[in-house]
């Protein structure tokens, strides 16, 4: 495998540095007129269209962002599988890393100057979480593909998505056997009386963010952990964040994402503009936040914008 800064992430960010992140993938892919399958969003978009991930991998790196995340987010065996497409596991995960080194050779940069985090999510075929395995299958799934994108060389993973208890414990369970250090990501909504919950999409449960944040920070505390509010607007991220260091005075990376979604298509004349997200990220920095990045929405323009140094805290 690579060897890279893997071992150097936690090192790094503890250390009080500010990490850019990259911003989205699928939406920008989506922005580049590449078809994503609303069953299996960019999963189907790897087997037909790989020339353009990469190159959405070499805009961000020409944007400056040092940790990216490869396009595994779709890859679980459990979103292939309903898709006919289980025999490309294997395949497909190997493939989304080899994508992401290729685009750093092409933009002539040394892969051990960039971190590069393998997603895992909970994702679900249909974008229906009735369809998530439960108990030892999910948590097999889970660390079969972390294994397959530990072995092509990532440096850390991602857990997209997050929505409960039950299935953030079995994600962190799956890849605790590899060392790497883990950003958990939880996504959010606003839930009654300003209250913040977790995502309402997809059909799963609605949880309010203090529960779980209560019971996956205790199980999460003596590891190599960033936590993270990803995929949810800027307001409520505010609101999660706040939440979120009552619980927890360790690392913590926000990418939020920006713009309407109508039937898992993103409506850009709804994102905000690179000033707009400009004026986030320093409230963000400001509480603290050490590494920020954007979902959805949120393009290289974004990325390249983010003005951090005169505001980071070292
Ligand atoms: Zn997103």
């Amino acid at each position: 495998m690579i060897a890279s800064n893997q071992t150097d992430f936690m090192t790094y960010v503890r250390a009080g540095h500010f990490v850019l992140m990259d911003g989205a993938m699928g939406t920008e892919l989506e922005g580049r007129g590449v078809p994503l399958e609303g069953t299996g969003w960019s999963a189907v978009a790897l087997r037909d269209c790989g020339e353009a991930i990469r190159e959405v991998h070499e805009d961000y790196i020409e944007a400056g962002a040092k940790l990216h995340i490869v396009n595994s987010f779709a890859l679980a065996r459990h979103v292939l599988e309903p898709l006919g497409l289980g025999h490309e596991f294997e395949h497909f995960n190997r493939e989304v890393v080899n994508l992401f080194n290729a685009a750093v050779t092409r933009k002539g940069v040394n892969r051990e100057e960039l971190w590069a985090a393998g997603s895992l999510s909970t994702f679900a075929a249909n974008a229906d979480r009735s369809l998530l395995p439960s108990g030892d299958a999910l948590v097999s799934n889970y660390r079969d593909q972390a294994q397959i994108l530990f072995d092509a060389g990532v440096d850390l993973f991602a857990l997209e998505m997050l929505f409960d208890v039950e299935v953030s414990l079995a994600m962190l369970t799956a890849v605790e056997g590899f060392r790497l250090p883990v950003i958990l990501g939880f996504t959010c909504d606003w839930g009654e009386n300003d209250s913040v919950t977790t995502a309402k999409g997809m059909g799963g449960p609605v949880t309010p963010l203090e529960e779980v944040l209560s019971k996956v920070v205790n199980a999460a505390e003596s590891k190599d952990v960033i936590f993270s509010i990803m995929h949810t607007e800027a307001d409520v991220t505010d609101a999660a964040l706040e939440m979120l260091y009552r619980y927890w005075d360790g690392p913590v990376a926000i990418y939020p994402n920006s713009g309407q979604f109508i039937d898992l298509r993103m409506q850009f004349d709804s994102v905000c503009s690179v000033e707009e997200f400009q004026q986030s990220v320093n409230r963000w920095i400001d509480a603290g936040v050490q590494i920020i990045g954007g979902c959805c929405g949120i393009g290289p323009s974004h990325i390249q914008g983010i003005n951090y140094k005169p505001h980071a805290k070292l």
